[in-house]
């Protein structure tokens, strides 16, 4: 079988099983976010202070997408909301097979929003539907500026950019301006943030979006 066939064969099979893991979710009635980001952006962190200001309101249910160990998952669950962890051990994206292994056992419908973090990486989590509502980039202002121009596949599908650290901009040389217009050029339809799960700044408006967002998807549900 020829490369391009054989790739062409795993994506359609992983759509195959996206639009089985999507269906799953609206009967549910719940909100399915795919983090995605480079290590070290602040997807945890984001999940973290999201958990924190939403658990009260939304019941929460996330799955951390690793390549070794358990130890996002043991930082959510210190927070005492559930949390799964997918050990890919060696793949560098998850897929939605391996999204529909880990929530083989539990009851969606008490589920209201739904978190997966993805493995840190740029580049092919992008080409990988995992059944999602909302995709999210997380980018850092540790990074470069010119990311979402580099890597404009992460951007191209994605419902919203959150830019954290933001508290960092004092000390770091990182054009804000040029990061946005990058993003917007890939993605006009984008959503932008800007927080730092540091100071707590900026995850209100985040919040707010998810919250409504859920709203909506519930009631277009009924
Ligand atoms: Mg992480
Ligand atoms: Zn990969």
């Amino acid at each position: 079988m020829s490369e391009i066939k054989l790739k062409k064969d795993v994506r359609s099979r992983n759509q195959q099983q996206a639009d089985t893991n999507r269906r799953l979710f609206r009967k549910s009635g719940l909100l399915a976010l795919n983090i995605l980001g480079s290590p070290g952006s602040g997807k945890t962190s984001l999940i973290e202070q999201t958990a924190r200001r939403l658990s009260s309101k939304l019941r929460i249910l996330v799955v951390e997408g690793d390549v070794e160990t358990e130890r996002d998952a043991d930082r959510i669950r210190a927070l005492g909301i559930d949390a799964i962890q997918f050990q890919t051990h060696g793949s560098c994206h998850l897929d939605a097979m391996m999204v529909a292994q880990s929530l083989q056992e539990v009851k969606l419908d008490k589920v209201e929003l739904l978190i997966i973090e993805n493995v840190g990486n740029l580049i092919c989590p992008a080409g990988f539907d995992l059944g999602e509502d909302l995709r999210i980039v997380v980018g850092s202002t540790a990074e470069g500026a010119d990311k979402p121009i580099k890597y404009p596949e992460m951007y191209l599908h994605a419902d919203a950019c959150v830019l954290n650290k933001i508290d960092l901009l004092p000390y770091v040389d990182f054009n804000i301006e040029e990061f946005e217009a990058g993003a917007r050029q890939t993605n006009e339809k984008l959503r932008l943030f800007r927080i730092s799960c540091t100071t707590g700044s900026g995850i209100d408006p985040w919040c707010e979006y998810l919250q409504n967002s859920y709203t909506k998807q519930h009631n277009n549900m009924r």
